[in-house]
């Protein structure tokens, strides 16, 4: 039997289990690059490259690559992918759409509540010796009475109504761009004009385009209701982060929660990190155990392509 030989770079860690399946069909090279640079110097002879959310490919990395076949992304957004520059090499472009979904809708739910009870500020209460003071500040409404706007009702924005349904009782309203098949619950689609005035808990669940890409900006948070909570699962680049610091330092938004950021890491000065009632996280939507492991179910989507079959999820 002939020996696998296709050149295979990846710029994470692999577990045990993908790579064992991924050298069944060539040799594989784990880099972490510093840059564009170094990336576009080792993905010269690669036939696949796989990567997760912080490796860039961009059309230069994809130019540097003249036998590549395919990009595997672990992971749901392809924002970090050019994938019209792959699509006019002839490259395929395979990710995971459903590895996180689940993830992404319990710690949104998490957030949620977090915001809403501040449970990180009765943590830090309690640790400081402050206890009665932050029992007497810690009083938030229950979820069940709220209404929850979701923008973007994909498979994360669905997931997360379906908990705060029939988990909560929560009434939904939601915009997306595209129709959206039957929903196993109640939810009214609204204009985002008509969302942000009536929600009370908004939660971001769209991909970052260029129309979605500063989407979320002064004058959009300036037509949330009053004392509204945002929460924002999906990218950082969606929502303006000054202009929500300010919103939240004025008193005009009741919190935030935020897994993702224009810039990861936050730098260390950013306004959000002094903002009232806001929760940072640092983008661990995806990682539970099951999610990360259906995420490198993308090694037999690029197996797939090396061997000519067709992909399960390529880019469409
Ligand atoms: P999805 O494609 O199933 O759903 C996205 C929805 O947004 C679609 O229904 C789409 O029509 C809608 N949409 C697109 N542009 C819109 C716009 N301008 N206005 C309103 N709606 C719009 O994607 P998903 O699986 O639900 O994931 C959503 C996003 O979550 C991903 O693109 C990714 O960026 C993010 N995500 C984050 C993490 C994390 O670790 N925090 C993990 C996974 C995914």
């Amino acid at each position: 039997m002939a020996k696998p030989v296709a050149n295979i770079l990846s710029t994470e860690a692999l577990s045990p289990d993908a790579r064992r399946r991924l050298e069944t069909v060539g040799r594989i090279r784990v880099l972490d690059p510093r840059d564009e640079e170094e990336l576009c110097e080792a993905v010269g002879e690669a036939e696949a490259l796989l990567v997760r959310t912080k490796t860039r490919v961009t059309r230069r990395v994809i130019e540097s690559a003249p036998k590549l076949k395919v990009i595997g992304r672990g992971g749901s957004g392809l924002d970090n992918i050019d994938v019209p520059a792959a699509w006019e090499r002839g490259v395929t472009v395979v990710y995971t759409p459903e590895a996180s979904t689940d993830a992404v809708a319990d710690l949104t739910v998490g957030l949620m509540i977090a915001v809403l009870r501040g449970i990180a500020l009765a943590d830090a209460g309690v640790r400081g010796g402050r206890f009665d003071e932050a029992r007497a500040a810690c009083v938030g409404p229950e979820l069940r009475g709220l209404t929850l706007g979701i923008v973007g009702m994909g498979r994360i924005g669905r997931a997360v109504s379906s908990r705060c349904h029939f988990g909560f009782r929560m009434a939904i309203v939601y915009n997306d761009i595209l129709e959206v098949e039957p929903l196993p619950f109640p939810a009214q689609s609204h204009s985002k004009e008509a969302l942000f005035e009536r929600a009370d808990v908004i939660s971001v669940h769209v991909p970052l385009t260029d129309e979605t890409r500063g989407m979320i900006d002064g004058r959009v948070l300036a037509g949330f209701k009053p004392r509204a909570v945002l929460i924002n699962t999906a990218r950082g680049e969606v929502v303006d982060s000054v202009a929500l610091a300010e919103a939240l330092s004025e008193g005009r938004l009741g919190g935030a929660a935020l897994d993702v950021f224009d810039a990861e890491p936050l730098p260390a000065n950013h306004p959000l990190l002094s903002a009232p009632n806001t929760l940072l996280t640092p983008h661990i939507g995806a990682r539970t155990p099951e999610s990360l492991a259906r995420m490198d179910s993308v090694v037999d989507d690029v197996i797939a392509v090396l061997k000519g079959r067709t992909a399960r999820f390529p880019a469409r």
